[in-house]
């Protein structure tokens, strides 16, 4: 089944959003989850990708402060199950030494995961209403949309009697600062 739903487009450097129609042609593969997103954060990584003059693949959706809810899951493995509400956070490749350290912030693959170029398993996810190619999801995510197709791993669940449409900066945003503070 395909879905149609509104994103925010980084179409090119210096250039607004813009909010248009996107196509998701498959459900979640192994290990994914598809989440409705209910808010998102605006980061400053965000906007710097505007003024970055050619480093990160354009056209893009962003969106790296993404919560919402669970409506389909790519099997048991994902530890998630439909309806469960979830903060989203950066990807990781689950299997280098610092993700086996607990310490998935310094994964080996965090840049190209997050930043260039995806997970080469699952790559493009989303295209334009036109059929063009939009660049692999922003930090495993690409939540400046209604929804997200995200790693498991990158999904936290929380208690589903918080406001979910304003946890979403929990997944980088706090997540800095609280470091900075705990760890340094
Ligand atoms: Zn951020
Ligand atoms: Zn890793």
């Amino acid at each position: 089944m395909t879905r149609r739903f509104g994103a925010a487009v980084l179409r090119s450097y210096g250039s607004p959003f813009t909010v248009e129609d996107v196509l998701l042609d498959a459900g979640p593969a192994v290990g994914e989850i598809l989440v409705r997103v209910a808010g998102c954060g605006m980061c400053r990584t965000d906007l710097a990708v505007r003024r970055s003059g050619g480093r990160s693949p354009l056209p893009a959706v962003l969106g790296h402060e993404g919560a919402g809810v669970v409506v389909e899951t790519g099997g048991p493995d994902t530890g998630l199950v439909v309806g469960d509400h979830v903060v989203l956070s950066f990807d990781s490749c689950g299997h280098c030494r610092f993700c086996l350290n607990a310490a998935p912030a310094y994964c080996e693959s965090f840049a190209s995961l997050n930043l260039f170029g995806g997970r080469a398993e699952n790559a493009a996810r989303f295209r334009d209403a036109a059929g063009g190619g939009l660049a692999p999801r922003w930090f495993g995510q690409s939540s400046f949309a209604e929804y997200a197709m995200v790693p498991a791993r990158n999904a936290v669940r929380v208690d589903p009697a918080l406001p979910v449409e304003l946890l979403g900066p929990l997944g980088c945003g706090f997540l800095t600062g609280a470091g900075a503070v705990l760890n340094s």
